[in-house]
């Protein structure tokens, strides 16, 4: 379980020349730093490393890309670490992290114990859709941060399994999509149980007015920071809209997959049945795929995204919300099955691509019942994207091939599919992280 640091090109683009010996963080976690191999620190971190350190409360604009938990991660350990050293026995959580998907969870909760590697806090996750009793049974034993989901994080306060009273240290990581998937109650019941003493950060990537209320409801005179998206949209990734009907999206793209024999692709569906269908259909193309969403079993998510970082599936279906705030990092292809109804939430897609070396590619298949969607998308980019003649020759299109000409399942996989191994690029030397869940 190794934190992978972002390559040397994009510490080129931050430009600074800061260290992080710079910080005065305790030995133990330079320690961890350097072996997790960063070595200058991103804009978000510079600037709330130190204010965090000093007890400032934060409003970070900075999406997942950025090095935001870094930010948030080294000060808080150091901070907990320099009130109790090495906390031995119970003891209740001093800092809570919420966040809005069990995937975010993981990952932060996977970055809190990379970092805090040489140190002894203890970091439990808690979300939904596993079984409480080992997050009772670990919360028994006492932890000193707890990385959480609302939902189950408030079942636990209401059940009296977590004691709430010794929380120092607040995060709202990703605040706005907890608001967009309608966290705002169980927050809100959440910080009624909290001691009102307490250092709050509040990162979020948009700033609606709701967002803004809670900020001024929970912050006191906060360092205010706000750092470029890792990729500035227009700058790294092409974009290409081809112009598909509906009903042929899905031959149009298990084409495209095949004859581009991508290594990664992530694609973007608007809904958990949407996503299943289209991964199974791809599956039965012959294209090695699978689908993560809200409907999906914890294991069997951890699994696919796994398996998508492992290069042991080429294609990756997902919804925006399951996608939000994962760590995958450098792809080379993003493809929009169907454009989001939000605007914002291309640019969050498409946060995602972009290469060392090379622009990443944000295809949309848009149909003509989206092209105010897409020009919404334009607006909030600030371009136009250009549409792409698409070449139809090769492509079988469904209502060409009556229901019983179709390949069943168990016919040889079409010549051109995916060889996972053939074209796997390197990879940085960091290592690829997993996250076992076992803690969860
Ligand atoms: P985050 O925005 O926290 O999700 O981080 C995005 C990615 O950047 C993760 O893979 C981190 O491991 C990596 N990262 C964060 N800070 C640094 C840094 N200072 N140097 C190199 N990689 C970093």
């Amino acid at each position: 379980m190794t934190l992978r640091p972002v390559p040397a090109w994009r510490e080129k683009r931050y430009g600074n020349h800061m260290s992080f010996d710079q910080f005065g963080l305790p030995a133990a976690l330079l320690r961890a730093v350097q072996e997790i191999g960063y070595t200058v620190p991103t804009p978000i971190q510079v600037a709330a490393i130190p204010a965090v350190h000093d007890g400032r409360d934060l409003l970070a604009a900075a999406q997942t890309g950025t090095g935001k938990t870094a930010a948030f991660a080294l000060p808080l350990l150091q901070r907990l670490d320099e009130e109790q050293p090495h906390p031995r026995g119970p003891r209740a959580p001093r800092l809570l992290v919420l966040v809005p998907t069990r995937e975010l969870a993981a990952q932060v909760g996977e970055s809190f114990e990379d970092f805090g590697r040489h140190l002894r806090q203890r970091t439990l996750l808690i979300f939904g859709g596993v079984s409480p009793r080992p997050q009772i049974d670990a919360l028994r034993q006492g932890v000193d941060i707890v990385v959480a989901t609302p939902g189950r994080l408030l079942d636990h306060i209401n059940e009296r399994a977590i004691d709430v009273s010794a929380v120092r240290y607040l995060v709202l990581d990703e605040a706005d999509r907890m608001l967009d998937m309608g966290f705002i109650r169980d927050i809100r019941r959440v910080l009624a149980t909290l001691p009102p003493q307490r250092q709050n950060l509040l990162f979020s990537a948009t700033f609606s007015d709701e967002i803004r209320t809670l900020a001024k409801g929970l912050l006191h005179d906060p360092l205010t920071v706000e750092v470029a998206p890792r990729n500035a949209p227009a700058e790294l990734v092409e974009h290409r809209v081809h112009l598909v009907e509906q009903g042929d999206k899905r031959a149009v793209l298990s084409h495209l997959l095949r004859e581009g024999a991508t290594p990664q692709t992530l694609v973007f569906t608007r809904t958990k049945h949407g996503a299943n269908r289209l991964a199974e259909q791809l599956e039965r193309d012959g294209i090695n795929c699978a689908a993560i969403h809200g409907n999906k079993s914890q294991s069997a998510r951890t699994r696919a995204l796994a398996d998508f970082k492992d290069y042991k599936v080429q294609v990756l279906v997902a919804t925006d919300i399951a996608a939000r705030g994962l760590d995958i990092s450098e792809l080379p292809q993003v493809v929009n099955y169907e454009l989001p109804h939000v605007p914002e939430d291309y640019v969050h897609r498409i946060g995602r691509t972009g290469r060392a070396g090379c622009t990443g590619q944000a295809l949309s298949l848009v149909s003509s019942d989206e092209r105010d969607r897409l020009r919404a998308i334009e607006r909030v980019l600030g371009r136009k994207i250009s549409v792409l003649p698409l070449d139809r020759s090769g492509i079988k299109f469904e209502r060409e091939q009556p229901q019983h000409a179709q390949r069943p399942q168990h016919a040889p996989r079409p010549q051109q599919s995916y060889h996972p191994r053939q074209h796997r690029p390197s990879r940085p030397s960091g290592g690829q992280r997993r996250w076992s869940g076992g803690r969860g």
